[in-house]
C-alpha cells in the first residue's frame, strides 16, 4: 500500500519539476537564470521542500545546475555537451522512428496534422517561443506514439537540454522552420518506408546541428590571431 502522504509529495514535487522543465523548454528561462529557491515558493505556490526536492532532480536530469553556496541556476551546457547531446538524439530518435508502423501514424493522424498546421502557424508569427515549443514538440509527439515509454523519458530529457542548447548557441542569422523537414518525416513513415524516414530524421538532426555555433576548436581556447586578422 503506498502511503497517501508520500505520493502526494511525489505529485507536487513532480509537478514542479513539470512546471520548471516547461518554462526552459519554452525559453521561458534562459541559460544561466538564478532559481532563488523563495521566488519559486511564492511563484509556485509551493512549499520549500518541495521545491528543493524538484530542484534536485533537475540537477540530476543535467537541467539545473547547483552550486554549493550558490544556489541552483539553469545550466548552461558546454559545447562538448551540446554534441554529445546530439549524439543521443540520433540514437535514439533513429529507435523510435525504426519502430513507428504506418498503422500507428494513421490511428495519430489528427493529431499529427493539427501538430504540423501549428507549427507552420507558429513560423508566421514569428513568435521565437511558439515556433521553439512547436518545433520541439514534433519529436515529442514520435516518441510518445511509438510506444516506448523508456525512450520517449530519455527523449523528453534531451528535448529540454537541447532548447538550452539552442537558446546559447544558434546563430543568429538561421531561420528556424523545419516544417517542410518534419512533414517528409510523416510521409515516409505513413508508407511504411521507415528506413527512409530515419535517413531523414538523421540529416534533419545534422542540420540542426549545422546551425550551431559550436567552435571548431577546444571549448575556451580562442585563436586570437585568427579571430583579430581581419579586423
Ligand atoms: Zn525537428
Amino acid at each position: 500500500m503506498s502511503n497517501p502522504i508520500t505520493t502526494a509529495k511525489q505529485l507536487e514535487v513532480q509537478r514542479i519539476v513539470d512546471v520548471l522543465s516547461k518554462a526552459i523548454a519554452q525559453q521561458r528561462l534562459r541559460p544561466g537564470t538564478r532559481l532563488v529557491e523563495s521566488q519559486l515558493v511564492e511563484a509556485l505556490n509551493a512549499n520549500r521542500n518541495h521545491v528543493q526536492v524538484a530542484l534536485q532532480r533537475l540537477s540530476m536530469q543535467r537541467i539545473v545546475t547547483i552550486e554549493p553556496n550558490r544556489g541552483a541556476m539553469v545550466s548552461q551546457p558546454t559545447a562538448k555537451e551540446a554534441r554529445e547531446v546530439f549524439i543521443a538524439r540520433r540514437a535514439i530518435e533513429r529507435a523510435i522512428v525504426e519502430g513507428l508502423a504506418p498503422a500507428c501514424i494513421r490511428q495519430n493522424r489528427q493529431r499529427i496534422q493539427t501538430h504540423l498546421n501549428g507549427e507552420r502557424e507558429a513560423a508566421k508569427s514569428e513568435d521565437r517561443r511558439a515556433i521553439v515549443r512547436e518545433l520541439s514538440e514534433f519529436h515529442l509527439i514520435l516518441g510518445e506514439i511509438s510506444g516506448n515509454s523508456v525512450l520517449s523519458e530519455i527523449l523528453s530529457n534531451l528535448m529540454v537540454r537541447s532548447s538550452l542548447i539552442v537558446a546559447l548557441y544558434q546563430r543568429a542569422d538561421v531561420s528556424s522552420c523545419q516544417c517542410d523537414e518534419h512533414q517528409a518525416i510523416i510521409d515516409a513513415l505513413e508508407k511504411g518506408d521507415n528506413a527512409h524516414a530515419v535517413q531523414l530524421m538523421q540529416e534533419h538532426l545534422d542540420e540542426l546541428e549545422r546551425v550551431l555555433d559550436l567552435g571548431d576548436e577546444a571549448a575556451g581556447e580562442i585563436n586570437l590571431r585568427q579571430v583579430l586578422s581581419d579586423l
